[in-house]
């Protein structure tokens, strides 16, 4: 099929006037974008700012506001937690993995509790207090929350610290901390040309020297010293998702609609280098307050990890080996448990009075829950899992009644306008870049002018994926970025 609008880049000659010169011209003004503008600003660069929508925003603006941070945090320490960036870095490498970025990986670690203070500096607020029960986001403004550190098999793996570190919103804090980084840039000179959407670069020769963007149906050229993409992913883009990571064609998307992979393939036309573009991102739609204290089994009634890790590894778990056939099984007081305002509005789908009858109803084997439960509840009641390792703090045995929740029927979080099919998805692979930012090219070299950061990379991550690794790894290496940009 062909393109209605060309992505195949531009060769300056054929540009007969450019509209805007520029030292630095990011694309896309999500929190990567900021963070490479600000750091692009402060190297002493003109930096101008493209972005599609009439403010910047993005995803980002979007998401829960967590951030993977650590290292000895003040957030941490003043919540009674030791860390350490060895430790950090040997959780993201086993649950980021296989094949996490592992130069990303132990850079980001070892500078962490710096961009931890890049962060306050530019006003992102953290509350020093912990939130201590498995969620997606905490219904209260707790700063720090635990994401799945403290889980089988990552407690052999490394000391447990909780990293979660979330800016302080009540809800979702992707709105605060894009306020803040839009605020930090309306105080330098970086021009933002909004409503401007880039559709190709421009080249001479090698090198990347500008960009065109198209604003109310005018072409308008940007020539530049360096160009950072900071587009987001592809999730919005049903030919990309078919052809790159068709598990998760037909789920729903966490985005802010614009993630339609254009800085990713402008790039791919002057030969970048892409990686894990398969892996997606999989909140899977249930609350992991309610799966912790009870269990989740496939479409045979059979466990198959231990339910306190973090939920988007659950997600993974589900689409990729279970194809998301998968049902929640708790009782009255495992439901009960969980308050009504981190419910998000689950409700039981079958209930019953014994196991035989829950199964029966849902479908499953004749005595595959019987077991399943059986053998959990054996262990549980000596407070013990010797089949997933789920900590002892989430054993009991579970009691009629009992209850299923078929997880493929979606619930609606508050802020996020719902899941369907299962999952909420976002794609996680990207542009190769170096930890600088760097484009490379099919060859491995850098692609002269050209540098990407956020979502539109494949950043820390290969297939795994543990919240907070997006703002994190966005801002971090966008800050990098911005910097590598204003030195060309
Ligand atoms: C509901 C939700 C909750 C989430 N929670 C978390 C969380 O708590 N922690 C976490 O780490 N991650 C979370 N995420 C994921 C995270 O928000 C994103 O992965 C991250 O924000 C991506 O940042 P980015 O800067 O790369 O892209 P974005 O923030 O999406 O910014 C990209 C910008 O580029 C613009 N753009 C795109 N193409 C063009 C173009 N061709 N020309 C001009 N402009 C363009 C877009 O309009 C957008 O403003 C969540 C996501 C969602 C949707």
């Amino acid at each position: 099929m062909r393109r209605a609008t060309p992505v195949a880049p531009l060769d300056v000659r054929e540009v007969e006037a450019f509209d805007t010169e520029t030292d630095v011209l990011v694309v896309g003004y999500g929190c990567a974008g900021a963070a490479a503008a600000l750091e692009a600003t402060a190297a002493g660069r003109d930096v101008t700012i493209l972005e599609r929508a009439s403010g910047g925003g993005g995803s980002s603006a979007l998401s829960g506001g967590e951030m993977y941070l650590g290292g000895g945090t003040p957030v941490q320490a003043a919540c009674g937690f030791e860390d350490s960036a060895d430790d950090m870095e040997a959780y993201l490498l086993a649950a980021l993995g296989p094949d996490a970025d592992a130069e990303k990986v132990g850079l980001y670690a070892r500078e962490s509790l710096d961009h931890y203070r890049w962060l306050v500096e530019h006003g992102v607020p953290f509350k020093p207090s912990l939130w201590d029960s498995p969620t997606w986001v905490p219904p209260t403004d707790d700063g720090l929350m635990w994401l799945g550190e403290n889980a089988w098999p990552y407690t052999e793996i490394a000391r447990p610290a909780p990293r979660g570190h979330r800016v302080t919103s009540e809800g979702f804090g992707g709105k605060v901390l894009m306020a803040k980084l839009i605020d930090a840039v309306s105080h330098t000179p970086a021009d933002v040309h909004t409503d401007t959407y880039a559709t190709r670069l421009i080249v001479d020769g090698e090198r990347v020297v500008g960009a065109v963007g198209r604003r109310y149906g005018t072409d308008h050229y940007y020539r530049a010293g360096a160009v950072v993409l900071t587009t987001g992913g592809f999730a919005d883009n049903s030919d990309m998702v078919a052809e790159h990571a068709p598990q998760l064609v037909g789920l729903g998307v966490n985005s802010d609609g614009s993630d339609d992979g254009r800085g990713i393939l402008m790039a791919q036309a002057v030969r970048a280098a892409v990686r894990h573009m398969s892996a997606g991102q999989v909140g899977i739609s249930l609350v992991p307050g309610m799966m912790v204290r009870g269990m989740i089994v496939n479409h045979v009634g059979q466990r198959f990890l231990n339910e306190d890790v973090y939920p988007g590894l659950v997600g993974q778990a589900a689409l990729y080996g279970q194809k998301l056939r998968v049902w929640v099984i708790l009782d009255e007081k495992a439901y009960e448990e969980v308050p009504e305002n981190e419910r998000w509005g689950v409700q039981p789908h079958v209930v019953a009075e014994t196991l035989a009858e829950l199964e029966q109803q849902i479908g499953m084997p004749e005595g595959a829950l019987e077991t399943t439960v059986g053998e959990y509840n054996r262990h549980a009641a000596n407070g013990e899992d010797p089949y997933f390792h789920k900590a002892a703090r989430w054993l009991r045995p579970l009691e009629p009644p009992f209850a299923a929740i078929d997880v493929r029927r979606g619930m609606t979080p508050p802020e996020d306008g719902g899941a369907d099919g299962g999952a909420a998805v976002f794609t996680i692979g990207g542009l190769r870049t170096t930890v600088d930012g760097h484009v490379l090219d099919l060859d491995g070299a850098p692609i002269p002018g050209l540098f990407a950061a956020g979502r539109a990379t494949s950043g820390l991550h290969a297939w795994g994926y543990v919240s907070g690794t997006s703002l994190g790894d966005g801002t971090y290496f966008g800050r990098r970025a911005g910097v590598a940009a204003a030195d060309q």
